[in-house]
């Protein structure tokens, strides 16, 4: 998969919209999003043309991708599936999006940001249902238990990235046992447990198109 090697914090910039890949640093005044809330390049704060109803659409498609790293083909999968299933199909794509193992660990408050959580899991520190599982985009799915390794427990970096998320909170639709680095996914994500300013109508009008 083509992975994004520049400067994350212009992907954030280019979004207007903190998408929260640095870790601590998202959370600190060194932010440049919160410094220069502009599109990034020569150009950046030229750009106040009225957009086009196909931009909007693009554009949230692309802050979706961004908040969540995934690419292009992964996108329109999950779309895909998310028209399968009943319900609303915007909604249904995030439940998707939010179901995958990268985002469970970032939303179990184990990594600062989802490229850590995703590095995580890459390095296989967690198991699903008991078995090693090093697949970012494993769908969890209710009922599954999710829990870091036994011989990943001692790791200082993951201590502190407990202790830095304590007071953070964990969706409901995850029984986070944060002791015991372990979570059960209780229920499906509803469009209230996912707390991202997403309009996720405008992709599937992209998408649907
Ligand atoms: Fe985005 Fe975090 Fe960089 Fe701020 S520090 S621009 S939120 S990645």
């Amino acid at each position: 998969m083509a992975r994004y090697t520049e400067a994350v914090c212009r992907l954030c910039r280019r979004e207007n919209q903190k998408l929260f890949l640095k870790g601590d640093k998202c959370y600190s005044g060194k932010c440049p999003q919160e410094k220069r809330s502009y599109a990034p390049g020569q150009h950046g704060q030229a750009r106040n043309r009225k957009p086009s109803e196909y931009a909007l659409q693009h554009r949230e498609k692309q802050k979706t991708k961004r908040f969540y790293c995934i690419s292009e083909s992964q996108m329109e999968k999950y779309f895909e599936m998310a028209t399968k299933r009943k319900g609303i199909t915007g909604e249904n794509m995030l439940a998707i999006l939010e179901s995958r193992l990268d985002n469970v660990v970032y939303r179990m408050g184990l990594a600062m940001s989802r490229p850590e959580a995703r590095q995580l899991v890459n390095h296989a520190h967690f198991k699903v249902n008991g078995r090693k599982v090093n697949i970012p985009s494993y769908l969890v799915k209710v009922g599954d238990v999710i829990e870091l390794r036994d011989k990943s427990r001692s790791l200082d970096k993951i201590k502190a990235v407990v202790e830095a998320n304590s007071a953070k909170p964990t969706p409901k639709w995850l029984d986070v046992d944060v002791e015991n680095f372990r979570a059960k996914v209780a229920a499906v994500p509803t469009r209230e447990d996912i707390d991202l300013p997403v309009e996720e109508h405008l992709i599937v009008e992209l998408y649907s198109k």
